[in-house]
């Protein structure tokens, strides 16, 4: 992939509770809800809940069938810290703090329009089939009889 993972700009809206907001050097703007975020943790603890449940990063942990929706306090972080120039780390409301979001996994975590068609294009590979017309050859003219 050759998508630019280089911020030019974070917000972390943490007294709006909005989100962070990313522009990147290409001119790119990702929107992340802090849920989303908490949901797409890249530590290994995380990971491995994800993969036992099938889930995507992002993705909220599914209810089982006929059980009543359990109450989540929204995700939130309590403090963001930058780790290098690579990463950044949130500690979330819930005491997780193990997640370390490098801004390669936020870009490609961009949930866009424009991002998701990027990434369907280059997930499926398969051109179109041709149009093929196929259309009936027409029958020569009958040669008219005069009676
Ligand atoms: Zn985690
Ligand atoms: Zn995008």
């Amino acid at each position: 992939m050759a998508r630019v993972a280089d911020p030019k700009s974070v917000d972390v809206n943490l007294t709006a509770g909005t989100g962070v907001e990313i522009e990147w050097k290409d001119g790119h703007r990702s929107r992340y809800s802090f849920q989303f975020l908490r949901d797409a943790c890249p530590c290994a603890l995380c990971d491995d809940e994800r993969n036992q449940s099938g889930r995507e990063p992002g993705e909220p942990p599914r209810t089982p069938a006929g059980a009543l929706p359990m109450y989540r306090e929204p995700a939130r972080p309590v403090e963001t810290e930058p780790v290098g120039k690579y990463a950044i780390r949130f500690t979330w409301n819930d005491g997780h703090q193990h997640g370390i979001y490098s801004w390669q996994l936020l870009r490609d975590l961009c949930s866009c329009v424009q991002c998701k068609a990027e990434r369907e294009s280059a997930g499926s590979g398969e051109s179109p089939a041709p149009m093929i017309s196929t259309r009936p050859v027409a029958p020569p003219t009958a040669t008219k009889e005069k009676g």
